[in-house]
């Protein structure tokens, strides 16, 4: 039987119009910062900047706050999603998150089916939306729970309403819509380069095409692991993976492989050298917008930084700080000082 829905904050209270206030913590997504990173790349031409588009920023903490709550939203006026239904996902990642937070926000259950062993911090802030969740085998990996949910759905067609990110044009079409106008504003139409990682895509694919109907010249290029055995959490080395179906690769000017410990060391020298945490896919797309920005003699890149580092304090990459700010403990160099600096700007050469 279908349950009675709890009345959302907006039907609860009447909008006031009050200055800097928002009505509901959905009217925080987007509208997220370009920080200047130029400085972190001393060999650039004094014409070229560096702008990363910081999603952390976003209420839920990613990136993916902006599909989730499109797709959700399409889902509401589609009628897919109507009062009785949950909103069911296999995501352990930065979706997962934004949907739990959106259900929370509008009163519509979540159930997320996740790997058994996802990192304690994640079960913590599901948990903390209220979100319920199932556990599939840890080592079947994020397939198990991708086929954990199919046979959900499956058994229950009628209770659920599943986003399907991957497959799901609305997830580039909050891109379309939100992030690609917000860079073409806050550049005042000068940027040049477009550079994201891929997951599903629909970042890269969504917001470039909204550029590049804003000015054709304007260059699209995705960041992608260079093996299939990486530790970029969030990003796919898709001739391995099952390719989104909303991911056109003849769509992208240029698609640069990372490697994984490129982009680790690039995620330690923006917090050692700018004040800058963010997670390992961000090291990775800013690995590939420097080489882009390295052959131009004058431009505008934008980059963006998925989210934060903070959630990622159980993985590898908090783990290679620790070691990496020990070597440098060991060899007597400062963090982020000019020696330090001028040690890694070989090294990155040397590469
Ligand atoms: N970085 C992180 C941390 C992510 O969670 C994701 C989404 N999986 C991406 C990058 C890639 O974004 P998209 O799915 O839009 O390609």
């Amino acid at each position: 039987m279908a349950r009675a829905r709890r009345a959302t904050v907006e039907e609860q209270t009447p909008r006031l119009d009050l200055p800097s206030r928002v009505h509901s913590v959905l009217d925080l997504v987007g509208h997220t910062p370009l920080v200047d990173v130029t400085a972190l790349a001393p060999g650039l031409s004094p014409r070229v900047r560096l702008l990363a588009k910081l999603e952390g920023f976003n209420p839920g903490g990613s990136v993916k706050d902006r599909p989730a709550l499109w797709m959700v939203r399409h889902g509401l006026t589609s009628g897919a999603l109507r009062a009785g239904k949950t909103i069911l996902d296999s995501t352990s990642g930065n979706t997962g998150i934004a949907l739990a937070m959106i259900g929370a926000a509008l009163a519509y259950p979540v159930v997320l089916v996740l790997p058994e062993n996802v990192s304690e911090e994640r079960k913590r802030i599901i948990t903390a939306f209220g979100a319920r969740m199932i556990f599939s085998s840890g080592l079947e990996g994020s397939d198990g729970a991708i086929r954990l949910c199919r046979q959900i759905l499956e058994k229950e067609p009628g209770s659920y309403f599943k986003p399907d990110q991957y497959f799901n044009p609305v997830n580039p079409l909050a891109h379309y819509e939100s992030t690609g106008p917000e860079i073409w504003e806050a550049t005042n139409g000068s940027v040049t380069h477009f550079v994201a990682g891929i997951g599903t895509g629909g970042t890269v694919m969504g917001t470039g095409r909204y550029l590049k109907e804003r000015n054709p010249k304007i260059q699209v290029v995705a960041a992608e692991p260079d093996d299939a055995l990486h530790g970029l959490e969030g990003l796919k080395h898709m001739a391995s993976s099952i390719v989104p179906g909303i991911y056109h690769e003849d769509q992208l000017d240029g698609k640069i492989p990372v490697p994984t410990d490129a982009a680790y060391e690039l995620v330690y020298q923006l917090g050692t050298r700018l004040g800058l945490v963010v997670g390992q896919s961000s090291g990775a797309a800013l690995f590939a917008a420097l080489q882009v920005a390295h052959d131009l003699a004058e431009g505008v890149v934008v980059v963006i930084f998925c989210d934060f580092g903070d959630r990622y304090l159980s993985t590898n990459l908090w783990l290679g700080w620790a070691e990496w700010l020990e070597k440098r403990r060991v060899r007597g160099t400062q963090p982020g000082t000019a020696e330090d600096r001028s040690g890694r700007s070989r090294r990155a050469q040397s590469k």
